[in-house]
């Protein structure tokens, strides 16, 4: 596997491949890698030829300098986990190797995908920074496939909206998100859930899976399910900062679950912030 700094020698390993007819995966992350980045590295490495895992701490998509700081960074365990997750090779810039002197585009997309739920909370501008970033990633990587999780269920909307509008030549593919026994996801922020909140942080899962339970039992209305949803934090002392269904590729506000539906939440455990998600089907109750 080679660790790659720069930019011009990322183009240069991927370019020769390239024209050798090989298929190239690209598979961006934060690093602290955890079972739910190295399920995308192994999909990466069953669909591709050529496998980039990009590890960037992206500073644009903070909207808290303090949780800038405190993200959790392990590059040489990073290195170990994805090498034997099946990556080639790892990206892994520095700040100003992304953002060089005289840097000042932005990716900007509008409209719900970016200004509700988690753009409500931590402004649009979470998201343009990663819009940006992962456009400047496809660039210096033109993948053909590129591996988001599930877990950051907005994310993924607005990536595909990116990517639709502005015709950026990558498919995206969007694996399952990969949980604990206990049913709490992944997440490498979840290293700073200690004590009881490690605990507490499964009132998410538990809404979602109130949520689940309900449209199995015939519940329909979306308002009734977020209410019984919110209601399942409380045991835990867990309150949601919002729980909502959305439509899933709009993710506008739904009054009814009649085919899929997206349930989102979000809520602060201690010292840290968790979101989670689940998808329901009415057409499969
Ligand atoms: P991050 O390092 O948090 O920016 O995540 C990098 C990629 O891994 C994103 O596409 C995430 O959605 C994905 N990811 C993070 N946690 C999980 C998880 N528990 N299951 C599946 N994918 C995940």
């Amino acid at each position: 596997m080679l660790v790659v700094r720069g930019a011009a020698e990322l183009e240069r390993i991927v370019a020769d491949r390239r024209s050798q007819g090989d298929v190239i995966g690209l598979v961006p992350t934060m690093g602290s890698l955890h079972d739910g980045h190295l399920s995308l590295i192994r999909r990466a490495a069953a669909d591709c030829d050529l496998v980039v895992v990009s590890i960037f701490v992206n500073p644009t998509q903070f909207n808290d300098p303090a949780d800038l700081v405190a993200y959790p960074r392990d590059e040489a365990r990073d290195l170990e986990l994805a090498q034997a997750a099946g990556a080639d090779v790892v990206f892994a810039p520095t700040p100003a190797q992304v953002y060089p002197e005289g840097f000042c585009t932005t990716v900007r997309i509008d409209g719900p995908v970016t200004h509700t739920l988690e753009g409500a909370v931590r402004g649009p501008q979470h998201f343009w920074g990663v819009a940006t970033v992962v456009a400047k990633l496809f660039s210096m990587t033109r993948p053909d496939v590129a591996f988001f999780g599930q877990k950051d269920a907005q994310q993924c909307v607005v990536i595909r909206r990116l990517v639709a509008d502005l015709n950026i030549p990558v498919r995206v593919e969007v694996c399952p998100t990969v949980r604990e026994p206990d049913g709490l996801a992944m997440s490498s922020r979840n290293v700073r859930l200690v004590g009881e909140d490690r605990q507490r942080a499964l009132a998410l899962r538990a809404g979602l899976d109130t949520v689940q339970r309900a449209v199995a039992a015939g519940e329909r209305g979306v308002a009734e399910l977020e209410r019984l949803g919110r209601e399942a934090f409380a045991p835990f002392g867990v309150e949601a900062e919002y729980f909502a269904g959305v439509d899933p590729v709009t993710l506008h506000p739904l009054e009814r679950v009649e085919g899929p539906a997206l349930f989102v939440t979000a809520a602060p455990v201690g010292p840290v912030r968790l979101i989670d998600n689940v998808t329901v089907d009415a057409a499969a109750h």
